[in-house]
């Protein structure tokens, strides 16, 4: 008997699972599948991505069914549309020896008249995101009334993106007696609300935290001045030159920016983000699974359904807001088996935030340096040496050997192994000759500041002199506009009339001036500042233009290609005009400062 027939499955799934090569259930199929099988009942599992709980209530389902009846005898709801079809595919590959079981796939952005075709030809399985089913019920589409089992798959994510009262519509057209299946990463209280608004004393499961998906992840962090975080990300990447990777970002702007610097730096980066449309996102996630994107830069909510088992690294160029949300980003590595890095690039002012992720994950980080200039450019060189000893022999070459042999001529065999190598370390050598240590030097244990680095010159932001631009991540929707949120900085931190300026208040954070001799206050205060129970955090922004919202999308790398060892700190005068031109269109758009309040921005900034 195999571990997967001790739990109960029956020959076509047994014949599926062996097909798809598993071998041992993971935890979460262990402890999910014999309760699903053997009883009617509600289930809440904490299990994260990753874990192997598509399956873990896959099977079960898949089994439970009448599949010589077409009425939709099951709904699985997932966040995204990236979920929902990895779902639907699992579930069919599942089920793919249960003659006449059909699973259909219903999101957004895609023919809706197509998805009720398929519907009405009969789907026992329906999975859907919580938009576009409401919208088919409402359209009379799709038929939920009789459903025996409902599965909230990500509940915590369906609710961070504001689906409760889609989710309690849809819900209220399902019939009493169905069997609800939550699944979710995190158990913050709106998860425990639907918990206990919906099901009837559900049995609980928790995968520990040391389950396949997560304990093959190492967490690293490194500390840098707030305008090194871009020059620190390429170093990451330098230093690491097989990176397959994600990056997150905390918003779309952040996000287009941080990829087209990327990208005209020379890296093979593409964005990630709800501005795209589908077709864009489905051509850059097909590049990132071919592998042609090695740095995927994206938003938390545009990256939710990515399905790819390699991810070597995470890297959180900023933190989210919520820090539970870091779960699901460094769930993106470490999948399958495999292991997987995820690294924080932070700020002094966002140290604490480590503490309280270790709580979350209940895994300690572990606090790096960003590699020095020397260091990556050894990496690089070992690395070449790797690639041209793994290099197969292109046939066409032999064409072209008496031509070179005649062009390197006299030079020995030690000689032209120095002169190979010298081609790629030179490159790296000469720029990373001239740049400075990235890192802050404050060590974990003291959390003390140090003087930072004064090699940067004068654009650097944490010099004695000039305007310091500042993120918080308070905004809008905090009830704060710009002249309620200055009297706050100007009151908090007993500043004088005149100095906080430049206040920007978008919906989710903000944007603010003083005088650089303010900073080190405003910084120290922050560090461990709550408002209503909640961290207050700023930062010098990275864009002390100003503006800090003007719509900036920028030009795309085509023909314009710039060397990948462009200077990331500020330098660039392409860059300083840019953000001169962002200074403009900001404070165009900057209604606040007459006096009247801007429009709200709309909360898919984040997506
Ligand atoms: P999930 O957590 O459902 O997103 O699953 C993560 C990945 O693990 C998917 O690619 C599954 O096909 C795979 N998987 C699920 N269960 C097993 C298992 N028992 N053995 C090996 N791989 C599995």
């Amino acid at each position: 008997m195999t571990k997967f027939e001790a739990l109960g499955l029956e020959k076509p799934l047994l014949d599926a699972v062996a097909d798809m090569g598993f071998e041992t259930p993971s935890e979460v199929q262990e402890k999910a599948i014999p309760i699903l099988l053997e009883s009617e009942t509600d289930l809440v599992a904490l299990a994260q991505t990753g874990t192997g709980k598509t399956a873990a209530f896959g099977f079960p389902l898949i089994q439970k069914l009448d599949s010589n009846s077409r009425t939709t005898q099951g709904l699985i709801l997932s966040p995204t549309r990236e979920l929902c079809l990895q779902i639907t595919n699992e579930m069919q590959a599942y089920s793919k020896y249960i003659k006449g079981l059909n699973t259909v796939a219903i999101y957004g952005g895609a023919s809706i008249t197509e998805q009720a075709r398929q519907i009405k030809r009969g789907a026992q399985i329906v999975v859907a995101t919580p938009g576009r089913m409401k919208d088919m019920i409402g359209r009379g589409l799709v038929d939920i009334t009789k459903i025996d089992y409902c599965i909230l798959d990500e509940a915590d994510e369906m609710l961070n993106m504001g689906f409760y009262e889609d989710i309690k519509d849809i819900l209220s057209n399902t019939p009493k007696g169905k069997s609800t299946w939550l699944f979710s990463a995190t158990m913050p209280k709106e998860v425990s609300k639907i918990a206990k608004k919906f099901m009837d004393n559900p049995v609980e499961i928790t995968v520990g935290a040391k389950n396949a998906g997560t304990s093959t992840v190492d967490h690293e962090f490194y500390v840098v001045g707030g305008r090194d975080r871009y020059p620190a990300l390429k170093r990451l990447a330098d230093a690491n030159p097989d990176i397959f990777s994600v990056v997150f970002c905390r918003t779309k702007r952040d996000t287009q920016r941080v990829a087209e610097k990327l990208i005209e730096d020379g890296y093979n980066a593409g964005a990630l983000h709800g501005d795209l449309s589908q077709n864009q996102r489905d051509l850059v996630m097909n590049s990132f699974r071919k592998k042609q994107i090695q740095m995927l830069v994206a938003t938390d909510v545009a990256a939710r359904g990515i399905d790819v088992d390699d991810i070597t690294h995470v890297i959180n160029y900023q933190l989210p807001d919520e820090i539970e949300i870091y779960t699901h980003r460094s769930g993106r590595t470490g999948r399958a088996g495999k292991s997987g890095i995820s690294m924080v690039i932070v700020t002094r002012s966002e140290m604490r935030k480590i503490k309280s992720i270790e709580k979350i994950i209940q895994q300690n980080f572990t606090q790096k340096t960003i590699p020095t200039g020397i260091e990556i450019c050894e990496t690089q060189l070992y690395h070449l040496a790797n690639r041209i000893k793994e290099t197969k022999v292109n046939k066409d070459v032999e064409n072209y050997l008496p031509a070179i042999n005649e062009v390197l001529e006299g030079i020995d065999r030690e000689e032209l192994i120095k002169k190979i190598v010298s081609v790629e370390f030179t490159r790296f050598s000469n720029y990373y000759n001239k740049t400075k240590d990235l890192n802050t030097g404050d060590s974990r244990e003291s959390g003390r500041s140090r003087t930072t680095d004064n090699s940067r010159g004068g654009s650097d932001s944490s010099n004695n002199t000039g305007s310091v631009r500042y993120f918080i991540n308070v905004g809008e929707k905090d009830g704060y506009d710009w002249m309620t949120l200055k009297d706050f900085l100007r009151d908090t931190l007993s500043l004088g009339q005149d100095d906080v300026y430049k206040v920007d208040a978008k919906e989710s954070f903000s944007f603010f001036n003083t005088e650089a001799e303010h900073t080190d206050q405003i910084l120290k205060f922050f560090t461990d500042f709550k408002l209503n129970g909640r961290f207050i955090n700023v930062e010098i922004s990275e864009n002390p233009g100003g503006g800090g919202g003007g719509g900036y999308r920028g030009k795309k790398g085509k023909g314009n290609r710039r060397d990948k060892f462009n200077d990331g700190g500020g330098n660039s005068s392409d860059r300083s005009g840019r953000g001169k031109s962002r200074e403009r269109k900001g404070s165009k758009a900057k209604s606040g400062n007459s006096g009247k309040r801007r429009s709200k921005q709309s909360r898919s900034d984040f997506f």
